[in-house]
C-alpha cells in the first residue's frame, strides 16, 4: 500500500547510447528511458510531488530539500538578470530578505513591497519587467488574506505570473482553482506536522515543472534544492492526516480567539467577524478546513509579550516558544524581534508586525479545556483578564 523508498542516487542503462538520449531531453522515465541522477529526479520524490500536487489540484508538483529552495528556484526559474518582482510587504522574513537584499545583490532583481490588499496602488508598482506577484495565502505573520482571484487578474493583466505561499492553509485554500499560476510550500509547517523535517514543494502547469527540472537550465537540476527521498518518504505518510488536523488546529484556534475576544483582549484570526478580511476567507474558502491554526495577539510590547510566553511555557506549560508552526503543540513566538526581524521597525509598522505581537501556532495535544485553563491561568497571572472565574 505504501510506496517504496528509492535510495539510488545513480541509475545504469543496457545501451550506452540511452545515456546520451537523457541528456539530450529525448528519452526520460516515461519515454523508455530510464531515471538519470538523483538531484534531477528521484521517484520517491517524484510521487510525494504528485500527492501534493493532487492537494492542490495542479497539474504536477516536484519537492525541495526546504520551502526557501521552493521559493528560491521558482523565482530564479522565473526571473532572469535585473527583472522586477511586486510582492506583499507582509512576508515571512526569510522570504523578505531573499527578494530585498539576496536577488538584488546577486542578480539585479528588485523587488516592490507594497499592501496587495490595496490593489490600484498595487497595480502601480508592475513595471514592464514585472515577472510575477507573489502572496502568502495568509500572511505570516499579520494574517492578512490575499484575494487571489484579484491578485491574479491583476498579475496577467500585466504579463506576470501569481506565485502564492500556502504554507498557513493547506487543504483550506486552493490558490490554483482560484487563477493562481503557481503554489509554494513549506512541508516543514503543517504538511508534514511534526517538526521532524524541512522540505518544500511547487506545484503548476507540467510546462513549468518540466521547465524546473531542465538539465540545462532547471533551477532545480542547476541549484540543486534537492530532497532525500527518505524524507519524502516519511512525509508523505503524514499527508493523509493532513485535513483532520488542519481541522483541529482551527477548531481550537477560532474556539480561544472567541474566547479571549470575549475576555476583551485585541486578537487576531481570519475566523473572527471582526478581521479585515474575513469576509473574504469565506467566499475563498473551503470551509470543512475552516480558518487555520494560528492565531495573534496584541500584547503591546515586546515585554510583555516575552513574560506571557514564557509563563505559558514554563508556569502553564500551555505550549513552547519556538520558531516555526503546524506542530502538534503549540509554538508561540514574538514575530517582531524573530521571524520578522529582517524588516526594519519601518517596514513592520507599515506591515503591521506589533512589537508586542505573539504570534501562536495552536496544537491539538491534551483537550481543548484543559488547555484553555492554562492559557487563561497566564492571562490572569499578568492581569490581562479578571482572575476568579467560576
Ligand atoms: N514560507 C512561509 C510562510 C514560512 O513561514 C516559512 C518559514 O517559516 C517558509 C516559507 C520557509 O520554509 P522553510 O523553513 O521550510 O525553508
Amino acid at each position: 500500500m505504501n510506496m517504496s523508498i528509492e535510495t539510488s542516487t545513480t541509475f545504469t542503462v543496457m545501451h550506452a547510447d540511452t545515456l546520451p538520449e537523457i541528456f539530450s531531453g529525448l528519452k526520460g522515465p516515461e519515454e523508455g528511458g530510464c531515471y538519470l541522477y538523483g538531484r534531477h529526479f528521484n521517484p520517491t520524490v517524484y510521487v510525494l510531488g504528485k500527492q501534493i500536487a493532487a492537494l492542490e489540484g495542479a497539474e504536477i508538483g516536484y519537492c525541495t530539500a526546504s520551502g526557501m529552495g521552493a521559493i528560491s528556484s521558482t523565482i530564479m526559474q522565473l526571473c532572469n538578470k535585473d527583472d522586477h518582482i511586486v510582492a506583499s510587504n507582509t512576508v515571512y522574513g526569510g522570504t523578505f530578505a531573499l527578494l530585498n537584499d539576496y536577488l538584488t545583490a546577486k542578480a539585479g532583481i528588485q523587488t516592490t513591497f507594497a499592501d496587495t490588499s490595496d490593489l490600484e496602488r498595487l497595480a502601480e508598482a508592475f513595471t514592464p519587467r514585472t515577472k510575477l506577484l507573489f502572496v502568502e495565502s495568509i500572511a505570516n505573520p499579520t494574517l492578512r488574506v490575499a484575494d487571489i482571484p484579484r491578485l491574479a487578474d491583476l498579475a496577467h493583466a500585466h504579463g506576470a505570473k501569481l506565485v502564492v505561499d500556502n504554507t498557513f492553509s493547506p487543504m483550506i485554500l486552493s490558490p490554483l482553482q482560484l487563477g493562481a499560476d503557481i503554489v509554494v510550500h513549506s512541508l516543514t509547517k503543517f504538511m508534514n506536522g511534526a517538526s521532524d523535517y524541512i522540505g518544500g514543494a511547487i506545484c503548476g502547469s507540467q510546462e513549468f515543472i518540466t521547465e524546473l527540472m531542465d538539465l540545462h537550465f532547471g533551477s532545480l537540476m542547476l541549484l540543486g534544492p534537492t530532497m532525500d527521498p527518505r524524507a519524502a518518504f516519511d512525509i508523505s505518510m503524514r499527508l493523509p492526516h493532513l485535513g483532520l488536523r488542519m481541522v483541529e488546529h482551527g477548531k481550537r484556534a477560532l474556539e480561544y480567539s472567541e474566547r479571549l475576544t470575549a475576555a476583551g483582549l485585541p486578537v487576531i484570526y481570519p475566523g473572527l467577524p471582526d478581521h479585515p478580511d474575513h469576509e473574504l476567507f469565506d467566499r475563498l474558502h473551503r470551509p470543512e478546513f475552516g480558518y487555520g491554526g494560528l492565531l495573534c495577539l496584541d500584547l503591546g510590547t515586546r515585554a510583555q509579550a516575552e513574560e506571557f510566553m514564557e509563563i505559558l511555557q514554563n508556569k502553564d506549560r500551555f505550549g513552547f516558544m519556538a520558531v516555526s508552526l503546524g506542530y502538534f503543540d503549540t509554538l508561540m513566538s514574538c514575530p517582531g524581534s524573530t521571524t520578522s526581524s529582517e524588516l526594519t521597525e519601518d517596514e513592520q509598522r507599515a506591515a503591521g508586525i506589533m512589537p508586542g505581537l505573539v504570534r501562536m501556532s495552536i496544537g491539538y495535544t491534551g483537550s481543548l479545556e484543559q488547555r484553555w485553563t492554562q492559557l487563561e491561568n497566564a492571562l490572569e497571572t499578568l492581569n490581562l483578564i479578571a482572575a476568579g472565574r467560576e
